[in-house]
């Protein structure tokens, strides 16, 4: 194979905001393609678990880089399961908690931080060949040639509501830190959350993940990468 062969290659970049369906469309997707599937959120949120058991000052861009680029973080790029690993721990469950999800826009906003992770998601793209992968900078930043670009939205109401049935919190409290976290992501300096001139926009209050997946798979056909 030639160092330009795309054969076989299928790079998906799926970005939008907090609960617009970005993680089990893009799992879905993944698994119906028989394709890896990368969660970047989970690789800001590892980070940040770090730097929260670090001690250091949030607003300390200096230390927070310098606790990213000390950890030792792997994650997996399995569909069906993937492990989140800090430092030898386990923290699959504990990223997910009000701690992190506090303070992982804070973290994500710092420049030597981004610079970092978009590498090595980069390199895991390069890896990997055919993967779908979520974010919010990923047909923008991370991956510009992705064969398809996706940029899911929702209502802010049916976000909402989609994140408390997930994690059992309140509609109303948790309405109120997406809300908190999608302004802290789109105004950050670098790399904000953006849809990407040529990203295909798909609203998904009304749609069925079924539905969405099976349009992106058409996308695909019609584009004759998979
Ligand atoms: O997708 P998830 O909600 O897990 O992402 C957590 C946070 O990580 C986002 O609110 C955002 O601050 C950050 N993030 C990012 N760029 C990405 C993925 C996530 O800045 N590509």
């Amino acid at each position: 194979m030639g160092e330009n062969d795309r054969t076989g290659r299928c790079v998906v970049a799926v970005d939008g905001p907090s609960g617009s369906g970005k993680s089990t469309v893009s799992r879905r997707l993944a698994a119906s393609l028989g394709a890896r599937y990368l969660d970047t959120g989970a690789m800001y949120r590892a980070v940040t678990w770090a730097v929260l058991r670090s001690g250091v000052d949030l607003t300390d861009a200096e230390s927070v880089a310098k606790v990213a680029g000390e950890v030792d973080l792997r994650i997996g790029t399995d569909p069906q399961g993937y492990g989140v690993v800090a430092d030898g721990v386990d923290v699959e469950k504990e990223i997910r908690g009000p701690e992190v999800t506090g303070a992982v826009s804070v973290v994500a906003a710092v420049s030597a931080v981004r610079d970092l992770l978009v590498g090595r998601q980069r390199q895991m793209i390069e890896n990997a060949g055919r993967i779908v992968v979520e974010g919010r900078d990923i047909g923008s930043v991370v991956a510009p040639d992705a064969d398809l670009k996706v940029y899911l939205t929702a209502s802010a109401a049916a976000r909402a509501q989609r994140r408390s049935a997930e994690d059992a919190s309140d509609v109303a409290a948790t309405a109120v830190d997406l809300a908190r976290r999608d302004k802290l992501d789109s105004t950050r300096q670098v790399n904000p959350l953006q849809q990407a001139a040529d990203a295909v926009v798909l609203d998904t209050t009304e749609l069925g993940i079924d539905e969405v997946v099976a349009r992106l798979r058409d996308l695909l056909t019609e584009r004759g990468v998979a």
